[in-house]
């Protein structure tokens, strides 16, 4: 099931089994999802603004589950850490975690996210994987967690290929510091 939610006057959510968030007036997504909601996903996403339209996707990290639907997007300029990139590029699956997700990335050109860009700051936070970002938009106080922290004390797994376990405490930390009103999390728990 894919919903669709209004966070702030700015910022949609498309929530499916991960959480798509839309800026409007930026016209900038974070994150794409699972390709087998993708169906689902464009539907929602149409109500909400073009595909053609959108002319940048970041994403906080590079799990099947946030990148597969990044080939909807054919007019869109993409964007992730530089550290998550290399990883991509060392190891695509472990990066990844499935063969199709990478093959499709791997038809995109990814760029090295700048903190400040659409009003984004970018905060390292590496854990869940090494090249984690979670992204803080200033003016409407909402901070973009990707699967480092969700909601009611849950965090991002640290047992997987690319994760640095010893950092995800720190990168907890700098996003306790952040003083933002809404938390939007990579899944909806
Ligand atoms: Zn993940």
């Amino acid at each position: 099931m894919v919903s669709v939610h209004k966070i702030t006057e700015n910022v949609v959510e498309i929530r499916g089994e991960s959480s798509l968030y839309i800026l409007l007036k930026e016209k900038l997504v974070i994150d794409t999802g699972f390709e087998f909601e993708k169906k689902e996903i464009k539907t929602a996403l149409k109500e909400i603004i073009e595909p053609e339209d959108v002319k940048f996707v970041v994403f906080t990290h590079l799990h099947m589950d946030h990148v597969g639907n990044a080939d909807i997007f054919p007019n869109a300029k993409f964007y992730a850490s530089e550290q998550a990139i290399k990883d991509f590029k060392a190891e695509p699956l472990e990066a990844v975690l499935e063969e199709d997700a990478a093959k499709t990335l791997n038809t995109i050109q990814l760029s090295p996210i700048k903190s400040g860009e659409w009003g984004l700051e970018v905060i390292k936070t590496p854990g869940h994987t090494a090249g984690s970002i979670a992204l803080y938009y200033k003016k409407d106080k909402v901070l973009f967690t990707g699967d480092t922290k969700f909601r009611h004390g849950h965090i991002g797994r640290v047992d997987l290929p690319t994760s640095v376990p010893s950092e995800m405490r720190n990168s907890l930390k700098k996003l306790e510091e952040i003083d933002y009103e809404i938390m939007c999390p990579g899944h909806n728990y």
